[in-house]
């Protein structure tokens, strides 16, 4: 992907470049640093169940405006409420899906499971959501006025100018999810859990009316840097990085304060994503009400992310030694899984209270009916899903594309300013079912390309058609094939420029043009009527080179990256 000139530039969180010997000394430790605080993957090229590489990362953090960060984790608990409205209204999931799984199988598949599921009645009525909403700044927003647009300059080399330490930063964006102890939640807990997310819907309020415009640049030039922020997509399955997204800001608070920057380390917000996620679980597990039973864990087959779930595990075995769990593949669970008198899962002689799907979410973890199966047994059990499968459908591209269009929100949210905030996340999202709407979006991306981004029913990165490359790929598909598809915006996020550091790349590393994107974890446990707890649970920031169209980091293309948050008047502090 070519990328504008004219793309603005977030001012950095430190004076760059650095001089090369302190660069190549700085590099070098962080990289030791950052394999032995897990922040590491196995490694695809040479693989070995007996070492860890360290993942890529960026050097020092990503400069992220303060008031789209704090409007993103005050919007979260709504998202997640959202979502579990969603997932619970059998006419939307199936009214939306129904052209698309006509033509694409993995999604009917698991329509197929809903669809018997619904006809027998849930066993267990109770849904464990782990959410991520994932977004990025746009900075070519509509609502910035022409005039702004025509301030942009040269940026991003900013050194000296923020040096006033914003401790207030320190509290924001944490989990609230501690307090579970393996214990019932108490009705104090419950109501400060509403309490919380009520301070943070007053929070969003106060930001998403007006228009943000970080400035950066010179003395006498300022630039607009973004205006707004869109969601990417959102995440019911398997949102990875709860341990990565901790572990990034703590190799990059090391390099900072290894430069000499110890000052910059209260910009950077409390990440509890990790407990959060994992208190989320135990919580599950406090409802099922078993002391004997365990928490599985659906993994791959190779598990190349393995620190971000081992970390969880490590984590529940630590704080909560009463609670074990199990690591178990989909095919494994088709070999040893049955249902006991009262449909309770067993593996292995173990009641299993909670299931958390790291796996599941592709075509791929699925490698013959068995596994398949395995997933039907699950589903019909009496253990709590994360995702159950009404939340895995919730969480489809297709599904988003529909919330997206005008008055969908008014289904699932009361609220009219809530409706309103969440309304404005959206971009453009277009469906291509075989009908007169879909036909108009075909011509749409036929005739301006370069706008959007083509996306089929599919998570985990790589899948996604853009720019230039759509209209072969809609002329090769037939009408119908079209609706297994969605259209959407391209956001143009701005640029920040930072050192990237990848295993095997070449030292020191330059200075390189990337782009970010935020997710906000989300926590939200309950069945169709009553949602029982309800919290916004830490962040993730991933970074990539701005040529590239995807910034997995397991795929090789992201970075692991943590926000150091930056106000509109910080040129001030010059
Ligand atoms: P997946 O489920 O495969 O993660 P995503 O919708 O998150 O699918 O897309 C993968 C990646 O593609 C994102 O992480 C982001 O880098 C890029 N991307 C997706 N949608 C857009 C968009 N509308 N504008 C710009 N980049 C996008
Ligand atoms: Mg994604």
């Amino acid at each position: 992907m070519s990328v504008d000139p004219n793309t603005p530039v977030l001012r950095n969180c430190i004076h760059l470049p650095l001089p090369e010997d302190e660069l190549i000394e700085v590099t070098g430790k962080a990289k030791d640093y950052a394999i032995m605080h897990g922040a590491a993957m196995r490694s695809k090229t040479s693989f070995s169940p007996d070492s860890l590489n360290f993942a890529p990362f960026v050097l020092v953090p990503s400069s992220f405006p303060r008031k789209e960060f704090e409007k993103a984790v005050g919007l979260q608990p709504i998202i997640n409420r959202l979502m579990h409205n969603v997932a619970h209204d059998e006419e939307f999931i199936t009214t939306t899906l129904a052209e698309t799984i006509k033509v694409d199988e993995f999604t009917a598949n698991l329509f197929n499971i809903y669809r018997k599921v619904l006809a027998h009645g849930f066993t267990q009525r109770t849904s464990l959501g782990m959410l991520r909403s994932d977004l990025m700044l746009e900075s070519g927003c509509p609502e910035l006025s022409p005039k702004a647009l025509l301030l942009r300059g040269e940026a991003g080399e900013d050194g000296q100018a923020d040096t006033a330490a914003a401790a207030a930063a320190a509290g924001t964006g944490s989990g609230s999810g501690g307090g579970g102890r393996g214990k019932a939640k108490s009705k104090a807990e419950a109501r400060s859990e509403e309490e919380e997310a009520k301070r943070d819907m007053h929070l969003s309020r106060a930001t998403v009316s007006g228009i943000t415009t970080a400035t950066v640049a010179s003395k006498d030039r300022k630039t607009a840097a973004y205006c707004c922020w869109k969601q990417v997509e959102i995440n019911t399955i398997a949102s990875g990085f709860g341990h990565l997204g901790p572990a990034s800001k703590t190799v990059q608070s090391f390099v900072l304060r290894e430069l000499g920057h110890a000052d910059k380390l209260p910009k950077m917000p409390n990440n509890n994503a990790l407990a959060g996620l994992c208190d989320g679980m135990v919580k599950a597990w406090d409802i099922y009400a078993k002391p004997q039973a365990v928490i599985l864990f659906i993994i791959e087959d190779v598990s190349y992310n393995i620190c971000d779930q081992r970390f969880h595990e490590f984590y529940i075995r630590e704080t909560y030694p009463h609670i074990k769990v199990l690591r178990r593949t989909l095919t494994d669970v088709h070999r040893e899984g049955k249902l006991g008198l009262n449909k309770e899962l067993l593996l292995s002689g173990l009641e299993v209270a909670v299931i958390y799907f790291r796996a599941g979410y592709e075509p791929g973890h699925y490698h013959s009916q068995d596994e398949w199966d395995a997933r039907y047994l699950m589903e019909t059990s009496l253990a709590i899903k994360c995702p159950s499968i009404q939340y895995h459908l919730a969480g489809t591209k297709k599904v988003q594309q529909a919330l997206a269009q005008p008055a969908v929100l008014e289904r699932f949210i009361n609220d009219p300013d809530e409706i309103k905030a969440v309304g404005k996340i959206f971009t453009g999202l277009y469906s291509l079912d075989d009908n007169d709407a879909g036909n108009a979006t075909y011509e749409m991306a036929l005739r301006t390309p370069e706008k959007f981004v083509l996306k089929p029913q599919r998570e985990g990165g790589g899948n996604n058609v853009y720019g230039l490359d759509i209209p072969d790929a809609l002329k090769r598909m037939s009408r119908v094939e079209r609706s297994g598809w969605i259209l959407m915006d391209l956001i143009h996020p701005p640029l920040t420029k930072g050192y990237m550091v990848r295993p095997g790349a070449e030292m020191p590393p330059t200075i390189v043009d990337m782009v970010s994107e935020l997710g906000i974890f989300g926590v939200v446990i309950g069945d169709a009527d009553h949602i029982i707890h309800n919290y916004q649970a830490g962040h993730m920031l991933r970074t990539k080179l701005a040529t590239a169209n995807e910034g997995g980091v397991a795929a090789g293309l992201g970075a692991l990256d943590s926000p150091y948050l930056i106000d509109s008047d910080d040129e001030d502090e010059n």
